[in-house]
Order: structure tokens, then sequence, then C-alpha cells
């Protein structure tokens, strides 16, 4: 599949559910209105939009959410998923998760294929993580991160940077990820949806991350990629990879190669953009895949160049009204 911009899409994630048993402040408010059941496609339904993907030539699916531990029998999509790996169509079966349910699933993960996780985790103080994500608590995500290790998942430890709440802690964020062999990825926060509070107190851009952490560390830009937006570099005194998202100060988007699928089946070609595509009704139109992979080709014909995401004190809006749980990271 290749978008009107001469690149080919080849990465979809997929937002299984957009329930979550964490509240994280920069994400959802905390009186969030949730999605009726029936809006929601099934397991089966979601595999049928994966493979139609994979057959136009998707190589990466990343399960996201909301937490895509927490939807009802979600390793059958897993398992089923899994097939692809096995056939060669696809190239890597992974998720984003907040660690919370890894103790029961991270086992059954690796053995459906996925060989690594992305891990969201903002800090390690038991009290702010607590703050930060209103109903979570940091033992629950430890052991969480422990069965991964024990199971042979590589692991990607995603941190918001965030103005004022996290800012005292990216050095030992750096020091435990070398320590434990987590490659660790900082992600500027994102002006998406309403979430009762202002988007510039949270905002700490990267550049200034990044000058912070170079005063006591040696940073070497290395050309490590995952398919994803992060560049990275090497920490030379732990040896670890360490990734930045930039989407405030440079975006990424002339290499774009994603797609997202919220739960109820709509496709967003871009994170920050309001275009979308309905799956939904092509799918259920009729048991042959036809009207979906169509679908589909024309909802990457209308790909957009990017997004233009911007806070400062004059813009009250968020850049687009969807939560960053709609449509999952
Ligand atoms: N529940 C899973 C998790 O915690 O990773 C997956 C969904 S969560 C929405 C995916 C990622 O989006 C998390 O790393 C979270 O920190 C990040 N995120 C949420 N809202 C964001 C925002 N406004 N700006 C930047 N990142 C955001």
């Amino acid at each position: 599949m290749i978008d009107p911009f001469g690149r080919a899409v080849t990465y979809l994630r997929v937002s299984v559910t957009d329930r979550c048993d964490f509240r994280c402040v920069y994400c959802m408010a905390e009186d969030m209105t949730f999605l009726p059941k029936k809006d929601i496609l099934t397991l089966e339904e979601l595999d049928r939009v994966c493979s139609a993907f994979v057959r136009q030539g998707v190589k990466k699916l990343r399960m996201t959410g909301g937490e895509p531990l927490v939807r009802r029998d979600i390793m059958k999509l897993f398992r089923s998923l899994s097939r692809h790996l096995e056939s060669g169509a696809l190239e890597e079966l992974t998720l984003t998760t907040n660690a919370s349910q890894l103790g029961r699933f991270a086992h059954e993960l690796a053995d459906c294929g996925v060989k690594r996780v992305n891990v969201s985790l903002d800090t390690l103080d038991p009290d702010k993580f607590q703050a930060i994500t209103r109903w979570g608590k940091l033992d629950k995500v430890m052991d969480g991160l422990a069965a991964a290790k024990d199971a042979g998942l590589a692991v990607k430890i995603n941190a918001v940077a965030l103005k004022g709440v996290n800012d005292d802690e990216v050095d030992r964020l750096v020091a435990w990820c070398g320590d434990e062999g987590y490659d660790l990825t900082f992600i500027e926060v994102m002006p998406m949806g309403e979430i009762g509070e202002q988007r510039i107190d949270q905002y700490w851009p990267l550049s200034m991350l990044r000058a912070q952490l170079a005063e006591k560390w040696t940073l070497e830009d290395i050309d490590y990629r995952t398919g994803g937006p992060a560049r990275y570099c090497r920490v030379k005194e732990t040896g670890g990879r360490l990734g930045f998202i930039t989407p405030m100060t440079h975006n990424f988007c002339e290499s774009c190669n994603r797609v997202r699928l919220t739960c109820t089946g709509t496709l967003y070609m871009c994170l920050g953009q309001d275009d979308a595509a309905d799956l939904r009704e092509p799918l259920r139109m009729s048991e042959n895949d036809g009207p979906l992979e169509q679908a589909i080709m024309e909802a990457i014909g209308r790909k957009p160049k990017g997004h233009d995401f911007i806070i400062d004190r004059r813009r009250k809006q968020p850049a687009v009204s969807r939560h960053m749980s709609v449509t999952g990271g």
C-alpha cells in the first residue's frame, strides 16, 4: 500500500478497547465515557480487519488501547494472529501496555510469537505513579515487568516527559533501564482530547530533556530503527539504547508508515488529523473481504502529509478532540 506521498504503509496499530485500568492525567479525563459494547468490533472482526491489512502488505501489527490486556479473551486474538507470523506474512506482532496485566499474560504472549513489548511507565516513584495514573499500583507493573523478563520478552519503556512531574527523574530512569537491560524512549506530550488541564503546564520539549541528560550521560547517536518514529542514541555509560519521540518539536511525518484502527473499526490515517474511514460497515456488509479491502485502499489513498500539533497559551482546544486512548500509542 503506497500513499499519495510515496510512503509505503506497512504498520497497523489496533486499539482493541478504549477502556483502561488506569486514568493517566495526560491521557484521559477522570470521568471518561466509554463506548457501548455493541459498537465494538468482535475479536473475530478484529482478526478479519488485521488479516486484510496483512494481505495488503502490513508487516507489523501492534495491539494497543485503552489497555489491550483488559479486553476480555484478548489472547484469542493474539493466538489467531500468530498464524501470520508462522506463515511469514507478518514480521512482528507486538503490543503497547501499561504492564498491569503482564504478570498474567507475558508467557502466553511469548508463546504467540510476541518478541518485545512497549511498556508505558513515566516514573519509578510509587506515590508519583499513583498520582499520574490515578488508579495504578507500581508494584503490579513491576511484577508484570518481571514476568516479561522471565518469558524472554524484550522490553522498551516509554515515558512521557512531563514538566514538573518526572523532569527530576530522567537520570534515574536512564540508569534503571540500563541496569535492567530495557530500551527507554521519551515522548513529548501531545494535545489530544480534553483532559481538564492545560497542556502547556505539562509540556516539556525533548530538546530540553536531552540537554539535561547530556550533562550527566554521553549520548551517541545511532542508526537503530524499530519501524516507529523514535530516533535513538546509545548511552555510553550504561550501554543502553535511548529513544526520543518528538511529535511537537520535530515531526517525523515524512517517514510515516503507519495507520491506526480503533476498536469500532474506524481507521485514522494520521494520529493528529480528524479524517478517518469507517471499515466496520464494509466489514459487516459481506462475509467476503472485497468491500473491506477496497475501503482500506481508498483510505490509504487519502493519507495526509502529516500532523501539525501546537501547544501554546493562546490555544485552549486540543489539536484533535479524541483522546489518545481512542487511537492508542
Ligand atoms: N494502555 C497502554 C499503555 O499504557 O501503554 C496503551 C495505550 S496508551 C494510550 C499508549 C501510550 O500513549 C502510552 O505510552 C501513553 O503514555 C501515551 N499517551 C497517552 N496520552 C498521551 C498524550 N496526550 N501525549 C503523548 N503520549 C500520550
